[in-house]
């Protein structure tokens, strides 16, 4: 027997209905985006591998999950396992005037284990901005997600924040973290000890119970920020309170990709299981421009989990798949031309509309129409031939009677009925 191929492991498709919401989904990001001065970006699916290495070499996301690989001609690639390394490396290479807002939807890949709401192939939307330093561009940010979040409906995901500091706050602290962690070696799961030795600050996100004692008496970043970090960083606090923005300090949140400095933030839905609760996250990457080999340049932004946002949507009852209706079903019962025809005058004129294939009896095509959940049939048979007209039955109980209307009406009539 001929193999049935399935999809691989981790990775899905999307039929509709739900594929619409996932369509609606991106469309209202990319229209909250445009509405606050930020223009699309759409950058490859695949880079050079040291576009991401760059990124994050001591990062799981890119040691061990992503999915990299010679090409045809020799050269190492990688697929995207994040949309801003590449948003990054499009700065750099194309150097638009700053300050640089973009908003981007798209697919990611890694290589993880799959499980509800984790999946190897998986999309993201978010924004860049490249540029600007101003601590109020951080709270811009933020707020186009959350009101993202509350345009979708969402009730129950909370903002999580923190200042990583600068670059040398960040090493300190890094190298506190890692005396810290070091000198409890014996405690830690042996995971929490194989991370240690590359990126000990990995080791805060652990949620192992062996980890958790030495998690929680860990430095705090707080300690070791600059009088400039700690003033970005109040006064990014200062512009959420202002819009009435609700933020929890985290003073352990720290994320996972290297590159990021001063503000960090998570998103948190409380609706969806602790394991798997971090709907997006984003914040400051100043430095990463550099480490791309382009100028220095400030940057921020955010990306969100599309798949995790629509199970938050699922779970707290919210943005149901948008109801997509035709106007009108043609239902032909002398042979298909009026089908043919009548389908493709309908949609010329910019209606939504249908027709069954293969003919069918009266029966089988209003059932057809109904399930089509059409407004109105446009209903030939032999005496609308005959009199040049078509019957326009309303299939909605809204008070309407079906009647006749010459076919060279018909646009008009359907436009006047439709209203
Ligand atoms: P990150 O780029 O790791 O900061 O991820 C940002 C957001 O993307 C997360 O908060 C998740 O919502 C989503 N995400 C990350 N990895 C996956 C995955 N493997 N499957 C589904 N969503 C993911």
């Amino acid at each position: 027997m001929t193999k049935a191929f399935q999809t691989l492991k981790g990775m899905r498709d999307v039929l509709p209905p739900e594929s619409a919401r996932r369509r609606a989904l991106v469309d209202r990001f990319a229209s909250a985006g445009t509405l606050a001065g930020y223009g699309e970006v759409v950058v490859p699916l695949v880079e050079e591998l040291g576009v991401f290495e760059r990124v994050g070499e001591a990062t799981d996301v890119v040691t061990k999950e992503m999915y990299d690989f010679t090409d045809r001609d020799g050269t190492q690639i990688a697929l995207r396992p994040e949309v801003t390394a590449g948003v990054v490396r499009a700065f750099v290479q194309h150097r638009p005037l700053v300050p640089w807002k973009v908003w981007y939807s798209g697919t990611n890949f890694r290589h993880e284990r799959p499980q509800k709401g984790r999946y190897r192939m998986f999309d993201q939307v978010g924004v860049e901005v490249l540029g600007v330093d101003d601590p109020d561009v951080d709270a811009e940010v933020i707020a186009l997600a959350v009101a993202f979040f509350a345009e979708l409906g969402l009730r129950r995901v909370r903002l999580l924040i923190n200042s990583l500091g600068d670059h040398g706050d960040r090493e300190r602290y890094t190298e506190a973290v890692r005396a810290h962690l070091e000198a409890r070696r014996a405690e830690l799961s042996e995971a929490a000890r194989d991370t240690l030795g590359r990126n000990p600050l990995r080791v805060l996100d652990s949620k192992r119970a062996e980890d958790a004692e030495a998690v929680r008496t860990a430095p705090v970043v707080a300690d070791f920020l600059s009088d400039d970090a700690a003033g970005h960083y109040q006064r990014v606090l200062a512009g959420l309170d202002a819009l009435g923005i609700e933020y929890e300090e985290a003073p352990r949140l720290v994320r996972g990709l290297d590159y990021y400095r001063r503000t960090t933030f998570e998103f948190v839905a409380d609706a969806l299981d602790a394991a798997q609760n971090a709907v997006g996250g984003g914040g400051r990457y100043d430095g990463l421009a550099e480490d791309l080999g382009g100028p220095p340049t400030d940057g921020i932004g955010f990306a969100l989990g599309v798949d995790r946002l629509l199970l938050t949507c699922d779970a707290e009852g919210v943005f149901d798949a948008p109801q997509h209706t035709l106007d009108a079903f043609v239902v032909d019962l002398v042979g298909g031309d009026a089908a043919r025809d009548l389908t493709h005058l309908l949609r010329a004129n910019g209606f939504a509309a249908d027709r069954r294939f293969g003919g069918g009896s009266m029966k089988a095509q209003m059932k057809a129409a109904d399930r089509s959940a059409a407004r109105v049939a446009i209903i030939v048979g032999e005496d609308e031939v005959a009199a040049c007209e078509v019957t326009l039955r309303p299939l909605r109980d809204d008070g309407s009677s079906q009647r006749r209307v010459a076919r060279s009406a018909l646009v008009d009539e359907l436009r006047a009925f439709l209203q």
